[in-house]
């Protein structure tokens, strides 16, 4: 008997061989199959990473943003320069291709909206903004404490203000935070079309508070800035800021060479005015001499409270001949003003003025106060209502 197993195939018969290429198609079809399934896998793969790695970029620049905002807002108290850093971040935090217009409203106590800083919007806008109001317009919902995007503003039915004609845009407006309170907002024009991704405006969010932040201390500093530097009844400098500038001109005299003098000016009989008309009366009447002292005064000049009714000029590149004849042009500006009391009574005052300049010699604080002073004395002395010397 002979066994089946036994049987060996006849290798070199057609059949044989054709089934043997066949199977080896079938496997060469299946080995590129899977090369492609393998490409296209790997080509996913490489796109997958790609995206990834945009999106690790895009986070990057985010947090490089949000830590740049960070160290711009604690670097200054400076409001001016904070707005500036501000925008310089926020339009690095935007994405765009190319620049739009952005800017900041701060939000004020009575409830409107002041255009603190901008960048590219245009007289119209800035015109058409004077009286924005929180609630008003987009940026006013924005000041109750609400993100505000709007993909097309022409059709936009929550803009109310209309700064005329303008290229198609969108807005994204963020409100800033300072705690609780929305102390202004960032506003951005988009390009229209621009979606804002939820996870964009999480940094957003993230920065409306910081920026609220800074802006509330900025606003801190310069209260306390002026306080520290003004005088609170007549908005003069303080008897504290006139010696620090005395110092800063003397100092450029001594550089420069160039004369520097200083007028004392006092109320004549004030104290009588204070009697017949109430002291309000008479800060009143201060208020005016200031405002007038200030109006007649150049842009380089200094007025100054120097104490009670006591107001100094400090006048850079002006000699003592000069200073005489400003501080005469001053004594009739005062002789001819009609002052006003609380009650609308129309009164009449003169003022005497001490003028000194820097000599050689003299040119301290002290001495040149002195000097003023004694002038100033001595024009009381001959009769008040007069310029001495003479
Ligand atoms: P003279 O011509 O000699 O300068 O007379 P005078 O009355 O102006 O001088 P005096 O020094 O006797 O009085 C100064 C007055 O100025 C007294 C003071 O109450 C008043 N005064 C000083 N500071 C203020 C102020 O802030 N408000 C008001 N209402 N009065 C002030
Ligand atoms: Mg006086
Ligand atoms: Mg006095």
């Amino acid at each position: 008997m002979t066994d089946p197993t036994d049987h060996k195939p006849d290798k070199s018969s057609p059949e044989w061989r054709l089934a043997r290429l066949e199977r080896e198609n079938r496997l060469l079809r299946q080995g590129i199959r899977q090369g492609q399934r393998m490409k296209e896998l790997w080509l996913k793969a490489l796109d997958d990473l790609q995206a990834n790695k945009e999106e690790l970029a895009r986070r990057n620049r985010r947090l490089t943003t949000l830590q740049q905002v960070s160290a711009a807002i604690s670097e200054t108290l400076v409001q001016d320069e904070l707005f500036r850093r501000i925008m310089d971040a926020m339009a690095r935090l935007i994405e765009l291709d190319e620049q739009w217009p952005l800017g900041i409203f701060l939000v004020e106590p009575d409830g409107s909206m002041r255009l603190a800083a901008q960048r590219g919007v245009g007289d119209r806008f800035i015109v058409a903004h004077r009286k924005m109001q929180v609630g008003k317009c987009l940026c006013g919902l924005a000041a109750r404490g609400e993100i505000v995007i709007s993909e097309r503003c022409v059709v936009d039915p929550r803009r109310t203000i209309d700064p005329g004609p303008m290229p198609e845009h969108g807005h994204l407006i963020l409100p800033l935070r300072s705690k609780e309170r929305v102390v202004g907002v960032f506003f951005y024009y988009l390009p229209p079309g621009r979606v804002i991704k939820q996870a964009e405006l999480e940094t957003f969010l993230a920065v409306g508070n910081q920026v609220g932040l800074a802006i509330e201390n900025a606003r801190l500093y310069e209260t306390v800035r002026r306080l520290s530097i003004y005088d609170p009844l007549t908005g003069l400098y303080n008897h504290g800021q006139f010696y620090s500038l005395l110092e800063e001109e003397l100092s450029r005299h001594q550089r420069t060479g160039l004369p520097l003098a200083l007028l004392m000016l006092d109320i004549d009989h004030f104290k009588k005015v204070n009697d017949t008309y109430g002291h309000r009366a008479g800060d009143a009447i201060l208020r005016q001499l200031s405002r007038l002292l200030q109006k007649e005064a150049r842009t380089i000049d200094r007025v100054c409270r120097y104490g009670g009714e006591e107001l100094a000029l400090i006048l850079p590149d002006t000699d003592l001949e000069a200073a005489r004849k400003a501080a005469e042009r001053l004594r009739r500006r005062v002789e001819e003003l009609r002052f006003i009391t609380c009650d609308q009574r129309e009164i009449r005052l003169t003022v005497s003025i001490g003028a000194a300049a820097c000599t050689e010699t003299e040119a301290e604080a002290e001495s040149l106060v002195n000097s003023a002073d004694r002038a100033l004395y001595a024009a009381k002395r001959a009769g008040r209502n007069r310029v001495y010397p003479l």
